[in-house]
């Protein structure tokens, strides 16, 4: 393996039964794109989708466009496709507001679905908004609730007892790609009681999902990541079905109405699903999310999760072996199977490296303190391109090009 040539890995792009979808994206020739778990890319057809329904449906249609064009349609046309890539039933996910804002609804109808528990358990290193959305509902609801945090990657077992209501977790982790057991997490959390909420933020998209078939209680997920929704695309929800009819939803807004037109006075849930929904839908960002989903009409996911490992395996292969002597560590899990589709290597000089491999267009990013994060999206990153990636890197780091003032002023977004 340490005498792998370029050559061998074009042979295995020309193999790739995924190839032909990196002609479904805009991707510049010679840009190698590893942040797609960050924002992906723009799937062809988006922007005329886009500019159809801004002067079409809007300019023309004007507002019969919430009719004709099924404007209301878009949340659970985009919540059904979605479905197959989480293992869900169509009537299970719908789209709407933010990943935050659907953590918000989800962690508040966990609570009153166990009204007797206290306890929303979560790991310290779970994505900070998560946590904060925690923090805000517990003092709301005026102190007699826990946010109960135990170590990353920790055994639940210890921290689950007949106070905790909810177990909120993120299934990748953000920094390091590892990948939490669905199935066997839920069914710990189970036994004792308690509903969970999984974050799929770094998993809708990437790798098969399989809710119904782990008895998930509750998921959300970003639209703009590995789904390619575009920048600060709707995010989605999950409910079980089984669940869904016993929820009263704390955000009661008039769209989750059972009748919204009725412009009654007194709430009453929609069936189902969409008495989530909250206010009126963000339609031109819908209409792009709704695109971009079609990419996904005929993939297989499982082929994406193979070559996905087999992407991630090999960066991990070149890097120690290309770029060895450099100071830089493997903070993902070593093993595929416990990982998501990132791979970050953490360095005391990750912020420049990172820097100075983006003005050579390999674009990753960068995770305080000081972690150099890659995603690998398999529908539009091939081999060679890993090859590539690690060839910029090892230049940047035996020339030491990373080492400049330029690289090192911090942005505002990292
Ligand atoms: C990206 C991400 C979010 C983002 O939430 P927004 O409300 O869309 O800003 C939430 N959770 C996790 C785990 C994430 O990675």
């Amino acid at each position: 393996m340490t005498d792998l040539t370029r050559a061998d890995l074009e042979a295995r792009d020309l193999a790739d039964p995924l190839r032909a979808y990196r002609s479904f994206f805009e991707l510049r020739e010679g840009l190698i794109y590893l942040d797609g778990n960050s924002l992906g890319v723009l799937p062809h057809g988006v922007a005329e989708r886009v500019a159809d329904v801004v002067c079409r449906e809007w300019g023309c249609d004007l507002i019969t466009s919430w009719n004709k064009n099924d404007w209301m349609g878009l949340a659970p046309r985009i919540g059904a496709k979605l479905a197959r890539l989480i293992g869900a039933a169509p009537g299970e996910v719908i789209a709407a507001d933010s990943t935050s804002i659907n953590i918000f609804k989800l962690l508040t109808a966990a609570l009153k679905l166990r009204p007797s528990r206290r306890v929303i358990l979560s790991e310290k290193g779970n994505f900070p908004t998560d946590l904060y959305m925690a923090q805000g509902l517990i003092d709301l609801l005026g102190g007699t609730y826990e946010l109960r945090l135990v170590e990353d990657g920790a055994d639940l077992s210890g921290a689950l007892d007949q106070d905790v209501a909810v177990v909120m977790l993120t299934q990748v982790d953000y920094r390091t790609g590892r990948m939490l057991d669905m199935a066997a997490t839920t069914q710990a959390a189970h036994q004792t009681g308690a509903l969970v909420l999984w974050d799929l933020a770094h998993s809708a998209g990437a790798f098969p999902v399989d809710l119904n078939g782990s008895d998930a209680d509750f998921a959300v997920g970003c639209g703009y990541k590995y789904l390619n929704g575009g920048p600060g695309a709707a995010a989605f929800l999950y409910v079980a079905e089984r669940l869904q009819d016993a929820i009263n939803p704390a955000l009661s807004g008039w769209l989750g109405h059972e009748a919204p037109f009725a412009f009654d006075g007194d709430y009453r849930p929609a069936p189902g699903i969409a008495r989530h929904l909250v206010g009126t839908p963000p339609v031109l960002s819908f209409a792009a999310f709704d695109q971009a989903l079609s990419v996904f009409d005929t993939v297989d996911m499982g082929l994406v999760r193979e070559k996905s490992k087999a992407l991630s395996d090999l960066f991990i292969q070149l890097v120690e072996s290309r770029c060895a002597g450099h100071g830089l560590t493997l903070a993902s899990p070593r093993d595929a199977a416990q990982r998501g589709s990132q791979v970050s290597f953490g360095s005391d000089n990750g912020y420049p490296i990172m820097q100075a491999l983006i003005a050579q267009d390999v674009i990753g990013d960068f995770r305080a303190p000081n972690l150099m994060r890659f995603g690998f999206t398999p529908l539009y990153i091939g081999y060679a391109d890993i090859w590539d990636a690690v060839e910029r890197l090892r230049i940047i780091l035996e020339t030491c090009a990373w080492d400049t003032e330029a690289f090192k002023q911090r942005s505002a977004v990292t």
